[in-house]
């Protein structure tokens, strides 16, 4: 790793700016084990590791192949009270659109099938669109926002879960479609690790080094739509994908508070009404988050711990941060800056484990259903939990970190 620190430019060596704090710094032409970070706050501005674009087309053409087998035939068998019922991912989404609430049932459907199957479409868009010429730019846009959605692995995780839970009652088996499941999860995780959208921007959009360089490197902005660094075209947009260039993200800190206030309201009534409720002999037990873990670290702790850790932890931690950094905005605080940047990075990272429970709620829902004898159903919780999951994950994404730094320099000078 090599980062020179505004040194005399070279033919190959171009301005960049960090599109998480802002700095202005001069990369070098990168090999391809290299990766660029940032001098101020060491994020990483640009990678050298690169997939081409028809490698994760045949990627993506296998997991097309894999889906409809993985996503419709059963991962888990067991026998309740004597009756074989076997589980497959529709299935359980299906459960929880008939037994649940539907909006709750498009939660889990977005995150295992709809941002999954977007995935594989978007990169044989960009595979066949290259060569007919279309229009690359608003999948490359979808593209970079659709990563942190693709939860197959979670949802594996909470198989897993679910399994562990309903063992208490009934023999377990894999499914047939539980391999393809699993190939089609780890294909999903190397397509994330391989998928470098910003070098894609560059392949498919190449901008010439002689495009309009200022006087003034201070002028240049990057586009966090696609992290070019350049001047506002004509008409205010970036050069290579044509959104409108701002030096700070607008409304930023009014749609980041309103989406976490928003979670923080919504968190109440995800933890103090039941989230599941299950009927044994026609009597009813119902279960809130903390109930439900107090119930299963009595026979699994290191389970418990982990439903523990996704859904209360992660989400009471993410909040706390955030709410730390908008108040060290408005406040223009200094200190602990980069614990705080460190711990947002570590939220946003860990941040999509907290839908575990639903995927484990959708999937028991589909297993444990035997009418009167034993039913496992959702309760009102889970669209109150979802729905704060997924507005953290909003909240952070309208964040425009560049405004903890504008905040951090600001009282830097009137300090000094
Ligand atoms: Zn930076
Ligand atoms: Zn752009």
């Amino acid at each position: 790793m090599k980062i020179q620190h505004l040194q005399p430019a070279f033919p190959v060596a171009r301005h960049q700016r960090c599109s998480q704090c802002d700095a202005l710094f001069v990369i070098p032409q990168l090999h391809a084990n290299q990766d660029a970070l940032c001098p101020r706050c060491k994020a990483k501005v640009s990678g050298g590791r690169e997939w081409s674009i028809t490698r994760l087309a045949a990627i993506a053409v296998t997991m097309l192949v894999l889906m409809p087998f993985a996503f419709t035939e059963s991962l888990i068998n067991i026998r309740l009270l004597g009756t074989p019922i076997s589980a497959s991912l529709l299935q359980g989404i299906w459960q929880m659109a008939r037994q649940g609430d539907a909006i709750t049932a498009s939660m889990v459907a977005f995150c295992t099938v709809g941002a999954p199957a977007t995935l594989v479409g978007s990169l044989l868009y960009l595979y066949f669109g290259q060569r007919i010429g279309l229009n690359l730019r608003p999948v490359l846009h979808l593209l970079d926002r659709l990563k942190e959605w693709v939860m197959l692995d979670i949802y594996l995780i909470g198989m897993g879960v679910a399994a562990i839970k309903v063992s208490d009652y009934a023999s377990l088996s894999t499914g047939l479609a539980l391999p393809a499941y699993v190939a089609l999860t780890l294909l999903s995780l190397i397509t994330l690790i391989h998928l470098n959208v910003e070098q894609l921007w560059e392949h498919f959009y190449p901008q010439p080094i002689t495009s309009p360089q200022p006087h003034d490197p201070a002028v240049l902005r990057v586009c966090l739509a696609c992290n070019f660094t350049g001047m506002q075209d004509e008409r205010g947009r970036c050069r290579r994908c044509h959104v409108p260039l701002r030096t700070r993200r607008r409304h930023s800190l009014q749609k980041s508070w309103a989406a976490l206030l928003a979670a923080i309201v919504m968190l109440v009534p995800a933890n103090v009404l039941p989230i599941s409720i299950i009927y044994v002999n026609g009597a009813r037990t119902d279960d809130t988050i903390l109930s439900g873990i107090a119930s299963l670290a009595s026979s699994n702790v290191p389970v418990a711990a982990i439903v523990f850790i996704a859904s209360i932890l992660v989400p009471v931690i993410k909040i706390l941060v955030l709410l730390g950094l908008l108040v060290s905005i408005h406040f223009k605080l200094r200190h602990g800056l980069k614990t705080r940047i460190r711990l947002l990075r570590f939220v946003i990272w860990i941040g999509r484990w907290s839908m575990l429970d639903l995927f484990v709620i959708s999937i028991t829902m589909s297993l444990v259903d035997r009418d009167q004898l034993l039913a496992f159903t959702m309760g009102p919780a889970a669209f109150y939990f979802g729905s704060a999951v997924i507005l953290t994950i909003l909240a952070v994404g309208w964040l425009d970190s560049r405004l903890i730094w504008d905040a951090h320099a600001a009282n830097a000078d009137y300090a000094d």
